[in-house]
């Protein structure tokens, strides 16, 4: 079952009954290491129950192109197969998920539901619906933080040096290894719907432009090998090199973990094995202490995409600079298309069009310099969200919210020197990057980029 039981909440007063235990899955896309469905299946066990995974697949969602589609629906055939071998069959429903998950749960006359844990508040309003349209017990399990965000911190952090003792402190406690899922025995005659994939896919409405990517291959098989590759390719160099957009060794694991390809719990056991370096310490400061802090920023605060959820300095300072007169202004096709002045600036935004992943260090760049260059710190935001959670492949998630603010509105950051448009908002600019790595080098790695057929 849990190592943990902090790990669950319960988001309504009923008993769990007689029938199916049902986990719906959402943020966490994989059958290994995943607290939510291990936990279902501890209930099911001990109440000699069928277990059944269900997914709702909605038309759209957010401002996801096909793209990010294509990556979740091959991992989650994976996942469906890997879960066939377990004898728990996987039920795939196209429509609303909140919507679909309640017809499945009411007509199989399941006995508990479980949810895996997203901060995002539409999620979680979503969860809260089903637990109160229902007659049955409903937990929430957060498969996705080491430390549950609901432990770590009872409050909004202000900046990772208030949350990482905090994190620090737990972690003995949560970094724990995970059971293996069973093999179900009480699965028997279940007569549930089969996955049509065909159908399914032709339900969906996203935006067909924004392509697939060759360059990394979903699933949670490959989301293992990635970790293995970045171990013992790139981990080395992480700390020395992780901000030289040419140099080719960040993980890229955050699409796997967006969709919970990979557990980041089982990424953390990895990297903590390994001896004692500053590479070690840099990633899981990363890993850790940035990635659960976005998800605790997601979750109390309501406002993680708007100017109202920028810290008190942070808007003080950019209503002083509201007025302040603009060099460039583009409009969101232009930034879209990557058409301005800058090609630096240009090239980061193709790399995310074109590949859906930018590297680390150019979205901050890339962020900062949509606030210089747009009328005001509100339009800022609103396009350097839409385009994130268009193009990018880890898009959609509290690291990009977050991500975002801190560029635009200081969030988790500090006041700097102060100047035109970003007020006390640290700047960055081109002869920054200039320093730090061969500019030239990235543009025209970014230019030799082929299927460019957006535009
Ligand atoms: P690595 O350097 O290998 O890091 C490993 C993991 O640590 C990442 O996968 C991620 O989970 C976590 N991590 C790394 N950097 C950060 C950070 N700054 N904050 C929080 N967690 C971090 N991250 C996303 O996952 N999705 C997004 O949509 C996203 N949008 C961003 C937008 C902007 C404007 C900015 C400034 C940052 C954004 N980030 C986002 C955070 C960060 O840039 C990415 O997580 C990172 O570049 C992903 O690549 P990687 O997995 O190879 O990173």
């Amino acid at each position: 079952m849990l190592d943990n039981l902090n790990r669950v909440k319960s988001l309504n007063d009923h008993p769990v009954k007689d029938g199916m235990v049902v986990y719906w899955m959402g943020r966490d896309q994989r059958a290994r290491d995943n607290w939510a469905l291990l936990y279902a299946q501890g209930v099911a066990i001990e109440r000699k129950q069928p277990l059944v995974v269900f997914f709702g697949m909605p038309a759209e969602f957010v401002d996801s192109g096909w793209r990010q589609y294509d990556f979740a629906i091959k991992s989650l055939q994976e996942t469906e197969n890997y879960l066939a071998q377990k004898n728990i069959p996987m039920v795939v429903v196209p429509g609303w998920p909140g919507q679909v998950a309640a017809e499945f749960v009411i007509k199989q006359k399941a006995g508990l539901v479980v949810v895996d844990f997203n901060p995002m508040h539409y999620v979680l309003a979503e969860q809260n619906k089903l637990a109160q349209q229902i007659d049955i017990a409903m937990h929430l399990v957060d498969a996705h933080n080491i430390v549950p965000t609901w432990v770590s911190s009872p409050k909004l952090e202000f900046a990772a040096y208030t949350f990482r003792p905090k994190i620090h402190k737990l972690l003995p406690q949560y970094l724990t290894d995970f059971p293996e899922l069973k093999n179900h025995k009480f699965n028997i005659e279940l007569n549930l719907p089969k996955n049509n994939w065909k159908q399914i896919i032709k339900t969906i409405t996203a935006d067909r432009l924004v392509d697939p990517v060759d360059w990394i291959v979903p699933g949670e098989k490959a989301a293992q090998a990635q970790l293995k590759k970045f171990v013992t390719e790139a981990y080395s160099n992480y700390s020395e090199l992780r901000n030289d957009p040419n140099a080719e060794v960040q993980s890229n694991l955050s699409p796997y973990l967006h969709f919970g390809q990979i557990a980041p719990q089982r990424v953390a056991l990895v990297v903590s094995q390994l001896p004692p370096s500053t590479q070690q310490e840099d990633f899981l400061e990363e890993l850790i202490v940035r990635r659960e802090l976005s998800d605790n920023f997601c979750y109390y605060n309501p406002n993680y995409d708007k100017f109202e959820g920028f810290p008190d300095w942070a808007k003080k300072t950019l209503n002083e600079h509201r007025s302040d007169a603009r060099e460039y202004v583009y409009s969101y096709q232009q930034f879209e298309q990557g058409k301005t002045h800058d090609e630096l600036w240009n090239a980061a935004q193709l790399q995310m069009v074109y590949q859906g992943k930018m590297h680390g260090y150019m979205r901050m760049y890339w962020a900062k310099k949509i606030l210089e260059w747009t009328p005001d710190p509100e339009t800022a935001l609103n396009y350097a969200i839409k385009l994130n959670d268009k193009y990018e492949l880890d898009g959609r998630d509290p690291n990009g919210y977050v991500g975002c603010a801190w560029s635009i509105g200081g969030v988790h950051d500090r006041a700097w020197f102060e100047r035109e448009i970003f007020g006390k908002i640290r700047f960055m600019n081109y002869n920054g990057a200039k320093r730090k790595f061969d500019v030239q080098k990235y543009i025209d790695a970014v230019a030799s980029l082929s299927g460019q057929t957006l535009f």
